[in-house]
């Protein structure tokens, strides 16, 4: 059965990934606050996106610029003028739509030609019996929409004690301007060539008309971007540079999302029509994934062109271009912005992780998550919580683990339900100890030193030496597979316990 948000959402506030903002106070629709486990997944998440396209690579440098900026900021990128979607209003109700998607969802209809009788139409159709279209509000059913209205999605505010206009600024709606405005202290600061890319991880604010779809769509979020400036006049394999390296970035950010566990199936491009394209893109690409509610975005690839560099230049009175040695001549770079949420991101993985197996006559729910976003890398789990030598030690294994991965310590229930739970959270491995590891005193019988590995995945389990524990994580945990890292301790043995 496809999973559904309800399970994911529910899932999610069990285990302490995700919880609804001010819940006690009846919550905000719109904002979620990570838990425990979720601030772990979110920064492995950063983490690696980071390594991956900042540090690893020697074209790309990063920033974090603040979110409240100077207002002519956003009269310049367009934001003031631009930034809107379309709003309908129930006059009944008085609820609020985004025009562009009031007709997404299945519609109440009281038809006329049928007496009033009530009828419940399919998304995006037209009533069969009267041919009309949605003239009424998704959710109440009876109140007329109105004509869509343009609606600004910044947040406004004010700097400053004094709350007058001269003091309007906003929250940014997307960290890229923070770094088109910088771009020529990037520039003076390290000396790059072209092409090269500036990378930034940060919050962003919009004021969604209709945030929805648990954290798809919320009003603060976050998001991970990259300006890659390009020289217009050079050219790639035949190809402008700008193309080349737009279809390199679509590449490698489709590769990514896979290499961290995305499946190939759930994952599309989606190219924007000329008529969607916003004014000064040359072509924008949507990576979009099958979440439960449907293909929808996941990132955005846009070709900017110097649109935003020139807005800059032209408001702020500052040059900023690049001075071509070869051609000898100042130009302004053309822009590939690969541009993700961290949240849909999130999201993704956390959809795509999911799965309900058959063991044994039950269900076991397990994430199979990416080690490297796994919250927790190792449990450890005692046999017996009433052995102290088996307590002591497990607490010794996780001392000894926990200043290189991230690792739990847990005896709140029989070994079956810690492995269940662990299942849950995806945490690739467990760690137990018992009885033949630490011996019995009483009865004068030494142990063998050795603790269980159990895999999450195949559920298979090795032991191996308390003292090659860290040896044998490093490489499990630095992608060997399982089989392979097994081998060396003999036959996998299936669990006992699950
Ligand atoms: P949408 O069409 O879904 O509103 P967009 O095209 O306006 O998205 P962009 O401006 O391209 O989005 O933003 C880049 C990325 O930031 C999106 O692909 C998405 O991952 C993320 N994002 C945008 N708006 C939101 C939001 N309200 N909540 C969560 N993530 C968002």
């Amino acid at each position: 059965m496809p999973l559904s948000m309800d399970t994911l959402v529910s899932l999610c506030k069990r285990r302490g990934f995700i919880f609804q903002s001010s819940e006690i106070y009846g919550g905000t629709g719109s904002c979620w606050d990570y838990g425990p486990l979720g601030v772990e997944l979110k920064n492995n998440i950063k983490r690696v996106w980071w390594r991956d396209f900042v540090q690893g690579r020697a074209d790309m440098v990063g920033l974090d610029a603040s979110i409240l900026m100077h207002a002519a900021v956003w009269k310049a990128s367009g934001h003031v003028d631009h930034f809107t979607d379309p709003m309908v209003d129930c006059r009944e109700c008085r609820r609020r739509f985004r025009a562009d998607t009031v007709d997404e969802t299945p519609w109440v209809h009281y038809c006329a030609a049928t007496k009033g009788n009530k009828f419940t139409i399919p998304a995006g159709e037209p009533c069969s019996h009267c041919g009309l279209r949605r003239t009424l509000c998704p959710d109440c059913g009876k109140g007329e929409l109105t004509l869509p209205r343009q609606f600004n999605l910044m947040f406004r505010t004010f700097m400053g004690p004094v709350e007058e206009a001269a003091a309007v600024t906003y929250l940014r709606p997307e960290t890229a301007q923070g770094i088109f405005v910088n771009f020529d202290n990037v520039l003076q600061s390290t000396r790059r060539k072209l092409p090269f890319g500036v990378a930034q991880i940060g919050k962003a604010f919009r004021n969604e008309i209709t945030p929805g779809n648990f954290i798809f769509r919320t009003r603060e979020f976050e998001q991970m971007e990259i300006e890659y400036f390009v020289n217009p006049r050079d050219s790639v394999a035949g190809r402008p540079a700008d193309e080349h390296w737009h279809e390199r970035w679509i590449e490698d950010c489709l590769g990514w999302f896979q290499r961290y566990g995305l499946q190939a199936e759930n994952l599309r491009l989606r190219e924007h029509e000329k008529a969607e394209l916003a004014h000064y893109a040359k072509r924008t690409a949507d990576i979009e994934y099958r979440f439960p509610i449907g293909w929808s975005e996941l990132m955005g690839i846009a070709n900017r062109t110097d649109f935003d560099l020139k807005q800059h230049a032209k408001w702020s009175g500052k040059t900023l271009t690049y001075f071509d040695e070869e051609r000898k001549e100042h130009v302004v770079p053309y822009v590939i912005e690969p541009s993700a949420g961290v949240d849909r991101a999130l999201l993704a993985f956390l959809v795509d992780a999911y799965r309900e197996e058959e063991v044994r006559g039950e269900t076991r729910v397990v994430l199979r998550l990416h080690p490297e976003l796994a919250p927790i890398k190792i449990a450890v789990l005692p046999l017996l919580k009433k052995r102290e030598e088996i307590v002591r030690t497990c607490h010794a294994i996780r001392d000894e683990l926990a200043p290189r991965w991230p690792a739990a310590y847990d005896d709140t229930a029989a070994i079956g339900r810690l492995y269940r739970r662990q299942d849950e959270v995806g945490t690739p491995f467990c760690v137990t100890v018992d009885v033949q590891t630490v011996g019995d005193s009483d009865k004068g019988e030494a142990g063998d030193g050795q603790a269980t590995i159990r895999d999450r995945d195949s559920m298979q389990q090795i032991r191996v030496p308390i003292g090659a524990l860290t040896p044998v994580f490093a490489r499990l945990l630095g992608g060997e597979p399982w089989g392979s890292v097994a081998d060396r301790f003999g036959a996998p043995r299936p669990a006992a316990s699950g």
